[in-house]
């Protein structure tokens, strides 16, 4: 297990990046995300690092800084903007270039003039996907978000038998997931009413959110050789912010018998920043399922996962109408989720399917028990017959063109540094105008 804290966790550890130390920075020395970045469409995307409002370059860096031969190695291709070359590492050479960056990075370090000049504010660059997405797989694992969903259509026994002993999931659409801030089309589709004699193929009506977390897959397992459960965490890269976008007129009518389809593939937003596992090690905490769950079958249980295999990281969800002001419609948890990381991992692999690196797993919706932390609007308007109420005098029950959509987490904790995520935000356009 990776779990293991070491010196780059130290609470009381400072930068010689001064707006990493703000009061509420999303990212400390302790947190060193991940991010793949340009500066002008002249130049080649590469990898970063997140520090305070600023991103160290690391093809400045490793030009300029002095790093030891096994660090140049692991430096290499992130300067080139290859992120998976790094995902593709043991998780030991993975923890030793975040050692490497957060000494560079650190107050008193002896790299610190050659790397301020590898600096760059994020406020001024363009980021795109951290890599790309060989295979994405959206998971189902917010238990309050399927109670509160299957109660809609089946009040008296929400869960369907499978659901607290199988992992449910789909295959998603890789080739349309975006970064933060890239605007997302209102989709077309078939919809049929209940009571409509035949279906129309028109704009969606009732487009909403998804306040999930993605996971990315570092080591990958060759086809045919299942992970075990004790291993899964060595091959988690980290974790994103994920918006699956979801047309909710479309969905009813196409998922049967096979799953979500093009209710779903139009788009899924991700955030520019991938916080490693190793920074979350302090936010990891005991998975708790429902008090009538059962236990899982063997090849999902690890005492140690068990213990301390799921996060702690709360979540927020903010909507902001086009020229009005951004209001909180929502708070969560990842604590939520009836899955750990890890279980989900090797429950993906456990017939001989590959993962990949890069490979990218959504958690599924987190809501809380309580109807206010929902994570969809669909849950937060039930099913869409009670509208939501904004400030200014408006409501929704979903959402609207000119919308803003955004995401966020922040992981707290007593004797830790508290780091954040960025933001995972979109605004809905209108649809194209003809089909
Ligand atoms: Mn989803």
């Amino acid at each position: 297990m990776s779990s293991a804290l070491d010196f780059t966790h130290d609470p009381a550890a400072q930068s010689w990046v001064a707006s990493a130390q703000a009061e509420g920075s999303d990212f400390p020395l302790q947190n060193l995300p991940w991010a793949r970045f340009r500066r002008s469409r002249h130049e080649d995307w590469r990898i970063g690092v997140g520090i305070g409002t600023e991103l160290l370059d690391l093809a400045e860096a490793l030009r300029r800084g002095r790093w030891s031969a096994a660090e140049q190695a692991l430096l290499d291709p992130l300067a080139r903007g290859d992120l998976k070359a790094l995902m593709a590492q043991p998780a030991a050479a993975r923890r030793q270039l975040r050692q490497a960056l957060f000494a560079a990075l650190q107050a008193g370090s002896r790299q610190q003039a050659q790397l301020e000049a590898c600096l760059r504010p994020q406020a001024a660059v363009e980021f795109t996907l951290p890599c790309e997405v060989g295979d994405y797989t959206d998971f189902y694992a917010g238990v309050h978000h399927a109670t509160a969903v299957g109660k809609l259509f089946r009040p008296d026994h929400p869960l369907l038998p499978n659901y607290l002993w199988v992992p449910i999931g789909y295959h998603g659409r890789a080739s349309s997931l975006t970064v933060s801030d890239t605007p997302i089309r209102r989709p077309w589709g078939q919809r049929k009413g209940p009571d409509d004699a035949q279906p129309v193929f028109a704009p969606s009506q009732r487009i909403d959110f998804e306040l999930e977390l993605g996971l990315w897959v570092a080591q990958g397992n060759a086809l045919g050789q299942p992970i075990p459960i004790h291993e899964a965490q060595e091959h988690l890269f980290g974790v994103s912010l994920l918006n699956d976008w979801s047309a909710r007129d479309i969905q009813p009518w196409e998922y049967q018998p096979l799953g979500p389809f093009l209710a779903k593939s139009f788009a899924t937003t991700l955030s520019p920043w991938i916080v490693t596992w190793e920074a979350l090690a302090p936010f990891r905490c005991a998975l708790h399922r429902p008090a009538d769950a059962p236990a899982p079958l063997p090849y999902l249980h690890d005492a140690a996962d068990a213990m301390s295999g799921a996060l702690d990281l709360h979540l927020e969800v903010d909507l902001q109408p086009q020229g009005g002001r951004a209001q909180r419609i929502s708070q969560s948890n990842a604590k939520h989720l009836v899955w750990t990381p890890a279980q989900l991992i090797t429950h993906h692999a456990s017939n001989g399917c590959n993962l990949r690196p890069g490979d990218l797993l959504g958690t599924g919706t987190i809501s809380g028990p309580q109807p206010e932390q929902a994570g969809s609007l669909l849950e937060l308007t039930l099913g869409g017959k009670q509208a939501l109420a904004l400030e200014g005098g408006l409501n929704r029950r979903f959402l609207e063109d000119g919308d803003t959509l955004a995401l966020r987490a922040r992981a707290e904790r007593a004797g830790a540094a508290g780091l954040g995520f960025g933001a995972c935000s979109a605004r809905v356009l209108p649809a194209h105008p003809v089909s």
